[in-house]
C-alpha cells in the first residue's frame, strides 16, 4: 500500500515547502489524477525505502474569516483522500485562532494526524511547542522544513502506521 498524505494549514506556515522536500523537486506535480482537481498538488515521493503520495493544499488565500477559509474545500477533500494528514503550524506564529479551528475540525475526523510544528529554527523548541500540546492533538513534531530539519524522524512515525 503506497499511503496518501494530506498537508493542511493555515497559509504560509510552510505546506509547500515541506511538499518540495517530500517530493524532492519543485516539479514533482502529477498533475492528472483521474477525477482529481488541480487545486491540489500530488507529488510522490519516498524515504526510508517507502513510497508515499503527498498532497499539497495550496490557493487558500487566508482573506476570508472563519472556518471556510482555513478549511477551504479543497483542504476538506484532501483529507478524505488521505490516509494520514500533516497539520501544520508555524512555531514563529504561535498558535493562532485559525489553528484552533482546523485542530477541531481534525478532532472530529479519525484519520490519523501528526501535527509538524514548522520554523522551529531560531526558536528554543521547549517553549516553541507548549503552546500547541495545549490542543491535546498528540505528540508534535518539529520541523525546519526549509532545511530539511526533522522531516526523516517524522516520516518514520508516520510511515510506521502503514
Ligand atoms: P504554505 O503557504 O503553507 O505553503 O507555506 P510556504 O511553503 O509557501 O512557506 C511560506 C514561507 O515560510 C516561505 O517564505 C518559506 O520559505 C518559509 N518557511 C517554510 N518553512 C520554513 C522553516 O522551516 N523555517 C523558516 N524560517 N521559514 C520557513
Ligand atoms: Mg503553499
Amino acid at each position: 500500500m503506497i499511503p496518501v498524505i494530506a498537508l493542511v494549514g493555515r497559509p504560509n506556515v510552510g505546506k509547500s515547502t515541506l511538499f518540495n522536500c517530500l517530493t524532492r523537486s519543485r516539479d514533482a506535480l502529477v498533475a492528472d489524477y483521474a477525477g482529481l482537481t488541480r487545486d491540489r498538488k500530488y507529488g510522490e515521493g519516498e524515504l526510508l525505502g517507502r513510497k508515499f503520495m503527498v498532497i499539497d493544499t495550496g490557493g487558500i488565500s487566508g482573506e476570508e474569516e472563519g472556518i471556510d477559509s482555513v478549511m477551504a474545500g479543497q483542504s476538506l477533500q484532501a483529507i478524505e483522500e488521505a490516509d494520514a494528514v500533516m497539520f501544520l503550524v508555524d512555531c514563529k506564529a504561535g498558535l493562532t485562532p485559525a489553528d484552533e479551528m482546523i485542530a477541531n475540525h481534525l478532532r472530529m475526523r479519525s484519520k490519523p494526524t501528526f501535527v509538524v510544528a514548522n520554523k522551529v529554527d531560531g526558536t528554543n523548541p521547549d517553549i516553541a511547542l507548549a503552546p500547541f500540546y495545549e490542543m491535546g492533538m498528540g505528540e508534535i513534531f518539529p520541523t525546519t522544513a526549509t532545511h530539511r530539519k526533522g522531516v526523516r524522524s517524522l516520516m518514520e512515525i508516520v510511515l510506521e502506521r502503514f
